[in-house]
């Protein structure tokens, strides 16, 4: 039809009425199950844009709770591979479901914990560290990871900040700190309501 070239028919003609998955990384958090352990959306987007996934690379996303991460990076391209690793079995169920639901079904779940679990698993080029962040993990990490690998983690607790700090001292990288505040009600106004800062230590191996 003539009018198809409009915009927001094509957008109709493509998607249809329904709900539809937006493309870009940093989808919102409703699309996935969770039990409140989950990367809220602003730092997921940012969490994926500092793993910076490439077509055919593999991620390891170690607790990886509803999967979120790592799903993400599966939807960034039908060539990329995760590896999901969770220490809690409901949740690694969930991720699971997750992955299915929502076109990612390639995501490998291995129930266990980082660092044990990692002993078989193929090399990965990025890694998250979502959960289980240690001197020992990293330790760890840095001995096995074939230089080039990209490693993000974020940091929410002081404890976590400061052993971030110190390896940021120690190897470089980049240290981002996320501020992020939302504004809600108070009363019939409006204010800011600041989230837990978040650290984030992006490091090329
Ligand atoms: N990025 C996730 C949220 C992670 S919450 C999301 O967006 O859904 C941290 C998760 O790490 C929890 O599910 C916890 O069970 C898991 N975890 C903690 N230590 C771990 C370890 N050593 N190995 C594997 N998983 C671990």
């Amino acid at each position: 039809p003539a009018d198809i070239a409009h915009p927001v028919a094509v957008a109709v003609a493509v998607a249809g009425n329904g709900a539809v998955l937006p493309l870009a990384s940093g989808r919102p958090d409703d699309w996935f199950l969770h039990d409140g352990q989950i990367t809220k959306r602003a730092i997921r987007a940012l969490t994926l844009s500092a793993l910076a996934p490439r077509p055919g690379e593999m991620l390891w996303d170690i607790g990886t709770g509803s999967g979120s991460i790592a799903i993400e990076w599966l939807l960034a391209h039908p060539s990329t591979a995760a590896i999901g690793i969770e220490a809690d079995e409901t949740r690694a169920t969930r991720a699971r479901a997750n992955a299915v639901a929502l076109g990612a079904d390639r995501l490998r779940i291995i129930e266990g914990r980082a660092p044990d679990a990692l002993a078989d698993l193929p090399d990965p080029q990025a890694v998250f560290i979502g959960g289980g962040l240690s001197d020992a993990l990293l330790d760890d990490l840095w001995q096995r990871l074939s230089p080039g690998t990209r490693l993000v983690t974020n940091a929410v607790t002081l404890e976590s900040e400061s052993l971030l700090a110190r390896r940021h001292a120690a190897h470089g990288g980049t240290l981002l700190r996320l501020d992020l505040s939302l504004a809600t009600p108070i009363g019939r106004r409006r204010g800011w309501r600041a989230s837990h800062p978040i650290v984030q230590w992006s490091i090329t191996r």
